[in-house]
């Protein structure tokens, strides 16, 4: 295994104490902290040392059971739905004020739990759960129905209802991102909701849980359930009182979520899954700008400014497709904005690069290095872990790609970039569309003809043109083919958490006749 570029820096061995305290570790049900029915409970461990941050409870199925039963009497019984819409917008907006008010503390227990760059948490990704529970408030009196021709003879009316009971699964890579794209529309439309945060990162959302009773959600609206996905995750996706599913994750998973969807009660399903996303750098391309922002589209979520982080992000631009006439620059210059990466402790000031979220995908990543190195791609740069404890792994670029090594077909959700030659848009554009995944894509050129044929002929949900990853509240995202189901953000996902009814009236003596 080889390791290029990198002194083997101790980077964890001066671990820095996080400077805020665990205060929730229970389950959230019916507005109050409790134990698992069990009384099990399972560790939460910090990814720079693999030590255990704190024991949380662990949900199961008796627990879904108990926070289903509270959702489905706030729904069915409770204030939530019935209120007036602008009081609802106004709970969302205290409570965006008060996740400004907890802003560090709420950055530094993600990053703990997480790994991920506390500047990245903390000027990014706690001000964007804000925004979009702000976003979705704006929405909560906008939402309505409309009068419909009709035959004539009828007042016809569509009502635009609140789906009712949500079960939310979200995964561990954005925990507080994935909770407030799911949350913030459920909750804007009137539902109530069950909510599993995966097993790796439970800690953010139980914090969030506490400040949204404390801006006066009332109890049973939100219920957080911490646990496994076989369990806690399969109890939610086939319970036959839940009404909606939405899901964050892998696409194995996603699938299972479907069929026990199916299996059950036929519960509406939407679906955000994995990625293989291209990033096409043209040959009109300026090759240093091209470097960086490929760069950024890779190893995102690992690092601090949102130039910083670990390419733990389902849309990353994890094949760099780069013409033919700026390759070698290319390489030359990918390899050494990787080297130049600063890798270590998440909560030091200036770290680019933390920690993968745990040893499971520690070893995954490590073994698709080796897969690279094995199937004849050049390592330019990394190749092994980083310092001797926790689980860091160094900033790694392979070059000479070929479409079906491993290392460009799979989903390696780690800090590994594959570059990969082209020689002309056809081409490049059927390699990009040859993908089980259409998640996203990114293409870099200063040419509008160029843009204009890409942006069309690409199959994904989302396609930034000299930019990437952008994620406003406004924004909709999803996927094409097996990277997904339906669209969260923006408008669009107001309506994975509505139904509409077709209300129509007899007209005896129509006025007009
Ligand atoms: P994962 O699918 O293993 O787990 C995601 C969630 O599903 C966790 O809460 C987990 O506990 C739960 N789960 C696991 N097995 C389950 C089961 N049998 N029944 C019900 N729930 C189950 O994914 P992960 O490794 O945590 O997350 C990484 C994946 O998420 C990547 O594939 C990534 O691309 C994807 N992702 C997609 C988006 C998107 O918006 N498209 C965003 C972030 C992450």
């Amino acid at each position: 295994r080889g390791v290029y570029g990198y002194s083997n820096v101790a980077a964890a061995e001066d671990t820095i104490t996080p400077p805020v305290k665990v205060e929730h570790t229970q389950l959230l049900i019916g507005g109050k902290f409790v134990d698992a029915a069990s009384g099990k409970t399972f560790p939460t461990l910090d990814p720079r040392t693999g030590e255990v941050i704190a024991q949380v409870a662990e949900g199961d199925v008796e627990d879904v059971n108990r926070a289903v039963s509270a959702a489905r009497k706030a729904f069915d019984e409770g204030p939530w739905p019935r209120m007036i819409a602008y009081e609802r917008s106004k709970i969302l907006l205290r409570f965006a004020d008060l996740v400004d008010k907890h802003n560090d503390e709420i950055a530094a227990i993600e990053t703990w739990d997480n790994g991920k760059p506390f500047e990245q948490s903390s000027k990014i990704e706690v001000p964007m759960l804000a925004r979009v529970f702000r976003y979705y408030a704006g929405w909560a009196d906008k939402i309505h129905g409309m009068t419909v021709p009709g035959d004539g003879s009828h007042h016809v009316q569509t009502l635009h209802e609140p789906i009712g009971v949500a079960g939310q699964i979200i995964p561990w890579n954005f925990p507080l991102l994935m909770l407030s794209w799911k949350l913030g529309p459920a909750l804007a439309c009137g539902n109530t909701v069950v909510l599993k945060t995966a097993e790796q990162t439970p800690l953010s959302a139980l914090l969030v849980g506490r400040l949204l009773h404390e801006a006066g959600l009332p109890e049973g609206v939100v219920n957080i359930v911490s646990g496994f996905g076989p369990t806690a995750g399969a109890a939610i996706a086939s319970h036959m009182d839940i009404d909606k599913v939405a899901f964050t994750g892998s696409t194995d998973v996603g699938k299972i979520i479907l069929e026990l969807a199916s299996k059950s009660n036929l519960k509406a399903v939407t679906l955000e899954l994995g990625g293989k996303s291209p990033f096409i750098v043209c040959e009109d391309a300026d090759v240093d700008q091209a470097v960086e922002l490929a760069h950024f589209a890779l190893f995102f979520n690992q690092a601090t400014s949102l130039r910083k982080t670990s390419g733990q992000c389902c849309c990353a631009g994890s094949r760099t497709f780069v013409h033919e006439r700026v390759y070698d620059e290319f390489v030359e210059k990918a390899k050494a904005r990787a080297i130049k990466r600063a890798v270590g402790d998440p909560f030091k000031s200036g770290i680019e690069q933390g920690p993968q979220v745990d040893s499971e995908q520690f070893k995954k990543i490590l073994k698709y290095i080796k897969h690279g190195v094995e199937s004849g791609a050049t390592l330019q740069a990394g190749g092994d872990r980083f310092g001797s404890k926790g689980y860091y792994i160094q900033p790694t670029v392979f070059s000479d790609v070929k479409d079906d090594m491993l290392i460009a077909t799979d989903e390696i959700f780690g800090p590994v970039q594959t570059i990969l030659k082209f020689k002309n848009l056809d081409e490049v554009i059927a390699r990009a569309n040859n993908s089980r995944y259409g998640l996203a894509a990114g293409v870099f050129t200063h040419n509008l003809d160029t843009a204009n044929r890409l942006m069309r002929a690409l199959r994904v949900g989302s396609v930034w043109i000299n930019c990437f990853d952008v994620f406003d509240a406004t924004i909709p995202f999803g996927g094409y083919k097996m990277s997904g189901i339906g669209r969260e953000k923006g408008i669009y996902s107001l309506n994975n958490y509505l139904q509409v009814k077709a209300v129509v009236t007899a007209i005896k003596n129509p006025a007009w006749l």
